[in-house]
């Protein structure tokens, strides 16, 4: 089943691509594994997926060391202070920094494990109750108090848009988004990259390609609902 949601995806993905008039290779798949188990995330390595999303530490700590050593690791859930120490050296990139105080302790953390860790701002781009992240006013003003550490590297903005039936209605913030790291990238701001966009899931992954997603976070679409328990 994940092998054949694969190619589905990667078709539409490539249809998007052409639609926009993108090269396919500037859209990165990230494959959500969360509350999935191995099996599942083995088939997809063995499709050649090489990009997996988890939105809790501990569900990274526990599967990597079962898996493959070159897996790049993506953590997109919303992290605690206390456990971003875990986290060094589990992960390619932290996609859910929304304030300073959890910049700072990552920083920190990464100077002491004598790494530069890349992160994106998240932003609530749809100002969601509900949601972590900042507003679009404030991100330029948390970049640059985050540009002055030297233990993260900011390569981008991060959002999630509001779960919907209608994928149309999400368009608007994806440009909103591609925007604004448009607007901060001018501003060559030391120490800050705008070019990662991670934006886009199941439901609307092809509306943020035509938008400029270069990073896409697709977890139901590839390996079917998820069950909590
Ligand atoms: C779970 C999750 C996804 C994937 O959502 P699907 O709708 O299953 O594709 C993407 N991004 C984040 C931050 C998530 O937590």
């Amino acid at each position: 089943m994940v092998s054949e949601n694969l190619d589905h995806i990667e078709e539409r993905i490539c249809a998007a691509c052409e639609r926009a008039g993108r090269d396919r290779r500037s859209v990165t798949l990230i494959c959500v594994t969360k509350t999935k188990p191995l099996e599942m995330l083995q088939e997809a390595y063995e499709k050649g997926q090489r990009d997996f999303g988890e939105n809790k530490v501990q569900e990274i700590c526990r599967k990597k060391p079962e898996l493959e050593p070159d897996i790049r690791w993506h953590m997109i859930g919303h992290l605690q202070r206390n456990k971003v120490r875990q986290l060094m050296g589990q992960t390619v990139m932290i996609h859910s920094v929304d304030s300073l105080r959890l910049a700072e302790t990552i920083s920190a953390e990464a100077e002491k494990a004598g790494l530069v860790m890349p992160v994106l701002i998240e932003v609530n781009a749809a100002q969601e109750e509900s949601k972590f992240g900042v507003s679009i006013e404030e991100t330029e003003e948390l970049v640059r108090a985050i540009s002055a550490l030297r233990g993260v590297h900011i390569e981008g903005l991060m959002t999630i848009a509001p779960y919907t039936d209608d994928p149309e209605s999400n368009r608007g913030y994806f440009a909103r988004l591609r925007e604004l790291a448009v607007d901060i990238g001018q501003k060559c701001i030391d120490n800050v990259s705008m070019g990662v966009l991670s934006m886009g899931m199941t439901g609307d992954f092809e509306v943020a390609i035509e938008e400029g997603a270069t990073h896409i976070r697709v977890g139901t679409g590839i390996f079917g609902e998820r069950i909590y328990t």
